[in-house]
């Protein structure tokens, strides 16, 4: 394999190069061609500088027909730069088109999308398969990908096993009824008999869907590897059409055994503190670049966030500074919904940084959460942050059989179904608590990126899921 351009910009010069990858930009300036090339592995491409004077018939007219988007192959010496922009450059000798992009429709194929401009982000979903070749589209891949590495080393350097919970089940992890079904009953056929579905003669024998988390799968692994995380997709058939949801989305759970919400808390604190803190040193040239074109100030926001304590507060207070603020669209009570208006305002307003909000109403809550000796609220905690809203929602767990199970048909939930959940509780049972960081928001807060659909490769949201 070619050295990619990352590695070609740290220099020595005044060696020679071969550079691959796809032309950004082509300025002609007298005697002189500049054609800029990237190859994705840094947000910098590499400055190919050809001295039309010295080029050969065949290369000139390459280089006269050459577009943003084509795929080149560049051989030449690599020297400082005498331009202002870059500190090092190829002096170009030749040139091969790998793979032309017209800028004009051309035996009726239309030409290439994406030119020299300044494209919306919504133009930019309806071509998702090339707007990984966009300044944004590099930056948000490169830092989604270094977070990823984050997050498992972050949990593997403090012993936590990563396990994979599976993507089809039959339970409901948050009870919230959002899951997509997954069958292989012949569903039109049924429709036409006019019949019930029976699902004892589906795939599995029962209903199924697709995982709305993984958590209560973790559990019965913390319940025996004590520290434990998973990091998957997940899936739900919420009809929201916010900025802030998705229909497929990656989310991240540690669940650990002897642990109670204030060790769920600081590990949520720790968590997203390192992972600012990683891309703030990883990341330095996507981050600066979201910081001019996207969100002013992010560097410093996300510095600021990495030093300083978290706010704590419970569900409570958070009410009563509600109650004082307003006026909102959803009127604040004691036992509502927060909603994101409310959240919002907690963590900009009230906060003015990430907050750590305990101790919810029951009522608001899934049923698995630990309740507290008031009986009406539950040890739960969500971290919300500024722009966002929630980005962490998390709880100790119910530990004690009895409670879990009066909760369970209290919900009119069927306690067969949660059968084996149960058995964490009828053997060995031990405190436990967890929490889930949705991927997306997290890359939402570091990049500063306004909709959700814009920060994962290929979106799925409702009525959207072509690529
Ligand atoms: P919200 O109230 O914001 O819809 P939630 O309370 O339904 O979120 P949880 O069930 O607590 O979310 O899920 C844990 C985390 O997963 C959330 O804190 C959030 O970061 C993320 N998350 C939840 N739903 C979505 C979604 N539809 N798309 C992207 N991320 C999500
Ligand atoms: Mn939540």
């Amino acid at each position: 394999m070619l050295p990619l351009i990352k590695g070609i910009l740290l220099g020595p010069p005044d060696h020679p190069v071969t550079v691959r990858g796809w032309v950004r930009t082509k300025r002609d300036m007298k005697n002189l061609v500049f054609v800029e090339v990237h190859d994705g592995s840094s947000f910098k491409g590499i400055q190919c500088t050809f001295d039309s004077t010295a080029l050969d018939e065949g290369t000139l007219a390459l280089l006269g027909d050459l577009n943003t988007g084509a795929a080149v192959e560049v051989q030449g010496l690599l020297q400082s730069s005498p331009g202002a922009g870059q500190a090092l450059e190829v002096a170009a000798q030749a040139l091969k088109v790998l793979g032309p992009a017209p800028a004009e429709p051309k035996d009726g194929e239309p030409p290439y999308p994406l030119q020299k401009k300044r494209h919306s982000m919504e133009f930019l979903r309806e071509i998702a398969h090339l707007r990984p070749r966009t300044n944004t589209f590099g930056a948000v891949t490169r830092v989604r990908n270094r977070l990823s590495y984050a997050v498992h080393q972050f949990f593997q350097d403090r012993s936590f096993q990563y396990i994979h919970t599976p993507i089809i089940t039959a339970s409901d992890g948050e009870g919230a009824g959002s899951m997509f079904q997954v069958t292989t009953l012949d569903l039109a056929a049924l429709a036409k008999s006019g019949k019930e579905p029976d699902y004892s003669q589906d795939f599995f024998g029962r209903w199924t869907g697709l995982a709305v988390s993984g958590q209560l799968e973790a559990e019965a692994y913390a319940a025996a590897l004590t520290r434990v995380y998973t990091f998957g997709p997940t899936f739900r058939a919420e009809n929201s059409h916010t900025t802030r949801h998705l229909s497929e989305f990656w989310m991240i759970e540690p669940e650990v055994a002897f642990a109670d919400l204030e060790d769920n808390m600081a590990l949520g604190e720790d968590f997203l503190k390192f992972l600012f803190k990683t891309i703030l040193t990883d990341c330095q040239e996507d981050l600066e670049f979201f910081d001019t074109h996207v969100e002013k100030g992010l560097i410093k926001t996300l510095e600021s966030v990495a030093e300083a304590r978290f706010t704590h507060m419970t569900y409570t207070d958070a009410i009563k500074e509600l109650e004082k603020a307003g006026p909102f669209e959803f009127k604040p009570y004691w036992g509502c919904d927060i909603q994101t208006e409310h959240e919002r305002y907690l963590a900009e307003t009230v906060a003015q940084g990430p907050l750590v909000v305990t101790d919810y109403p029951k009522e608001i809550k899934a049923f698995y959460m630990k309740l507290n000796d008031d009986k009406k609220t539950v040890r739960a905690m969500d971290i919300l942050v500024p722009r966002l809203g929630e980005i962490i929602g998390g709880s100790q767990r119910e530990e004690d059989y009895s409670k879990l199970q009066s909760r369970i048909i209290q919900l009119g939930m069927n306690p067969e179904d949660y059968r084996w959940y149960l058995d964490l509780r009828r053997y060995g049972t031990m405190p436990h608590a967890g929490f889930g960081l949705g991927f997306e928001r997290l890359i939402q807060y570091v990049t500063g990126m306004a909709n959700i659909r814009d920060v994962i490769p290929f979106p799925r949201s409702p009525g959207q899921a072509e690529f």
